[in-house]
């Protein structure tokens, strides 16, 4: 038997409406999840070696996150600002996908404090790795960390728990006014945090004898350079 035009419009509203019903409640279970940190926006993942900072030339794989509104003009990584271009990933996947490659694990991004890493951080330390963080700290702190690389920007300063857990501050430098900031952040954070400058990629050729000048007249301070762009790695 042929069915009417009213029944038939009347099927395809209801599949439809079915179909959106589905969808959002999808779509909000994924947002639950992302809000809980049990998946984040995974803009990419791979094994290198560290080229910034303390452990510089120290091979590790890399899980760089999605998401950041901090907002440097400067940053090389703008891609990620952006966290719904970047697929939620499921913490599973990203823990065995790292498994397979290094016991140091590097979280970066984006601003991977933007998520809650408590689900990430733990279910990697159960797998035995070590677990470091690359942050402006400008969010509440979430996540065991082995080790926590502060990155303070002016934009958006850290919060006050993200300069006392700080391992090692690494302050970028991209004019001569970045070397008073360096030492006021260096008065924020424990004795035994690592100081390091940083020169900015685009102007490394400026910054560099003046980085070098002023770590020779401040020992405590160390030049960071990224050594993984001389080495054309990752
Ligand atoms: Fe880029 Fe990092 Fe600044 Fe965010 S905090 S804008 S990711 S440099």
């Amino acid at each position: 038997m042929l069915m009417s035009d009213e029944l038939l419009t009347l099927l395809f509203v209801f599949c439809h409406d079915l179909m959106n019903y589905f969808c959002t409640r999808m779509e909000k279970t994924i947002e639950e999840k992302v809000n809980a940190g049990v998946m984040l926006p995974l803009m990419e993942e791979f094994y290198t070696i560290q080229g910034e900072g303390f452990h510089t030339g120290t091979a590790a794989y890399f899980i760089r996150v999605g998401g950041c509104d901090v907002g440097c003009h400067w940053c090389d990584v703008k891609e990620s600002w952006n966290a719904e271009t970047h697929p939620p990933t499921h913490i599973d996947q990203i823990v065995d996908h790292a498994a397979k490659w290094s016991k140091t694990i590097v979280i970066t991004g984006g601003e991977p404090l933007t998520w809650n890493m408590q689900p990430l951080t733990s279910a990697l330390k159960d797998r035995g790795m070590s677990v470091h963080i690359e942050t402006s700290g400008a969010y509440e702190l979430s996540g065991t960390w082995d080790w926590f690389c502060l990155s303070p920007k002016k934009m958006k300063m850290p919060v006050a728990a993200a300069y006392k857990r700080a391992d090692e501050l690494k302050v970028i430098v991209f004019n001569k006014h970045d070397f008073a900031f360096a030492k006021a952040e260096s008065q924020k954070v424990s004795s035994n945090c690592q100081l390091f400058l940083q020169p900015e990629w685009s102007v490394r050729e400026k910054m560099i004898p003046l980085i070098t000048e002023f770590v020779m007249e401040n020992p405590e301070w160390r030049v960071s350079l990224q050594t993984h762009k001389y080495l054309n790695i990752p």
